[in-house]
């Protein structure tokens, strides 16, 4: 598992003292979705569980980019006495990010990380790598600032405010929003009381989002695109795709739509939108379809060229963890790339292999398959893991054996997800996986334990508190005011 800190923070505003976890590497080919945070500040940011005030802790990190060679380290002033033990923390951190690449991979940037003291500064380089011109980053920032005012205004004022920054509001704007929601529900969702101070109330910034999407011709639209596209993954047909397609308001929908029916755009899927092409009477409408038709083929081929592109390139990683000797090593510092894509390959390598009953191959590729399970599982939460081997079993007493071991993970929240997995198998007509998770979870009642006589003990907080790397105080405050204590 790579590892994972938490840090011990302490609530300036209540005094709370609550633990939260702190990211040291950031990655992008491990997960490409830290750019995204990178860009709106929100790296090691926690939020109080008592009463929502937070910001961010303001702690090292390094950022880093496979594919450009490029590591960024964030060493924030204030952090360490002297020179020298910002220089040792400098040095823990490259170390660390060194130890997660492959021993072939590392190359000479690694070892001399741009050094970054503010995070406003960090942020402009990223965008820089990513070619986001000054201008993109100014609207952005305006868009914040016009985010962060109009869900602290009152409603009477929204109307108003609205009015003058309409121009602001774009996708971006909205993701931004939507990027807000999220952060604000899973604090809440992290335990303690609802946030009524600050930053976290749910039901304000709602309020504020549907206000938007109801009086924006943008947010208008984002929200048609939204329920087209789920209209159609409600029910996956060809008739619904066409339906859908018809009635997609851009060319981003169309986009999403093509991709996710790829599989049903078949002959005939073409056949049915030629006979409507020629069946209206309606020129306004022959036009937009024979358009559509044309963009649907475009879209289409430009999606098969790209996933061409994509198989060979995880052909090449196949290669890579056959030849690696740390293939795990390799597979973790290559986690996004793991994708159905690459599972794929592998099954075919596999097969062919077993077809030329070449028993040196299909050791090595059963290997790698290994790594992946494993690498797969450790990024998944426990529940799923334990539902994962059980379903994978191939005898009840192997079954029995997992159970067994496993006895501390039966509670409630385990059975609730074996459940509801058991209905969503069944809407899709996978009868065959609903009875054998109806089967396990009624083995898995054996060997449930049994409520205790309800212990009124302390709340649990999240186990494994390994300290960032050597905090230079017992406490550090931070510029948001939250203060990092040493345990
Ligand atoms: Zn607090």
């Amino acid at each position: 598992m790579p590892p994972r800190y938490f840090a011990t923070v302490a609530c300036p505003v209540c005094g709370t003292r609550f633990q939260t976890p702190v990211e040291q590497i950031l990655d992008v080919r491990v997960n490409p979705e830290v750019k995204n945070r990178i860009f709106s500040g929100a790296v090691n940011v926690a939020i109080c569980p008592s009463c929502g005030n937070g910001g961010a802790l303001n702690i090292p990190f390094i950022y880093h980019d496979p594919e450009k060679e490029k590591a960024l380290l964030f060493l924030p002033f204030g952090i360490g006495n002297g020179e020298v033990e910002r220089q040792k923390l400098a040095g823990q951190l490259t170390r660390q990010l060194m130890d997660s690449i492959p021993q072939e991979e590392r190359k000479g940037y690694l070892f001399q990380p741009e050094t970054f003291l503010t995070m406003e500064n960090i942020v402009k380089r990223v965008l820089e790598l990513e070619g986001v011109t000054e201008e993109d980053l100014e609207r952005s920032q305006k868009q914040r600032q016009f985010l962060d005012k109009f869900i602290s205004a009152l409603e009477e004022e929204w109307p108003a405010l609205l009015a003058d920054n309409e121009a602001l509001l774009d996708e971006n704007f909205f993701g931004m929003l939507q990027y807000t929601m999220q952060v604000i529900a899973m604090a809440g969702a992290s335990g303690g009381a609802s946030g009524g101070a600050s930053g976290g109330d749910f039901g304000k910034v709602e309020k504020a989002y549907n206000y938007l999407v109801d009086n924006t011709a943008i947010g208008q639209r984002l929200a048609k695109r939204t329920e087209v596209v789920r209209k159609f993954a409600d029910d996956p047909t060809q008739a619904s795709l066409l339906e859908a397609l018809i009635a997609a308001p851009d060319e981003e929908t169309l986009q999403v739509l093509v991709q996710s029916g790829l599989s049903l755009m078949d002959y005939s899927f073409f056949q049915q939108l030629v006979y409507r092409m020629e069946a209206t009477e309606d020129p306004q409408e022959k036009a937009h379809l024979t358009h559509l038709r044309r963009q649907i083929l475009e879209i289409r081929d430009a999606i098969m060229e790209a996933s061409e592109d994509v198989a060979r390139a995880r052909a090449e990683l196949l290669e890579k963890l056959l030849n690696t000797e740390d293939p795990l090593k390799m597979a973790r510092s290559y986690l996004s790339e793991l994708d159905d894509t690459f599972a794929f390959v592998l099954r075919s390598e596999l097969t062919a292999a077993r077809n030329r009953g070449d028993k040196h191959s299909i050791e090595a590729l059963q290997r790698i398959a290994a790594v992946l399970n494993q690498v797969t599982e450790e990024n998944m939460p426990p529940e799923i893991v334990l539902a994962r081997r059980l379903m994978m079993a191939t005898s009840d007493e192997q079954v029995h054996t997992i159970l067994k071991n496993n006895q501390k993970m039966l509670q409630p929240q385990f059975f609730q997800f074996l459940e509801g997995l058991e209905a969503a198998s069944r809407e899709q007509g996978e009868a065959k996986t609903a009875d054998q998770l109806a089967h396990i979870r009624a083995l898995a009642q054996q060997y449930a334990p049994q409520p205790e006589a309800a212990p009124e003990a302390e709340p649990s907080t999240p186990q494994p508190p390994t300290p960032p790397p050597a905090p230079p105080e017992d406490e550090t405050r931070t510029a948001s005011g939250l203060i990092i204590a040493k345990r």
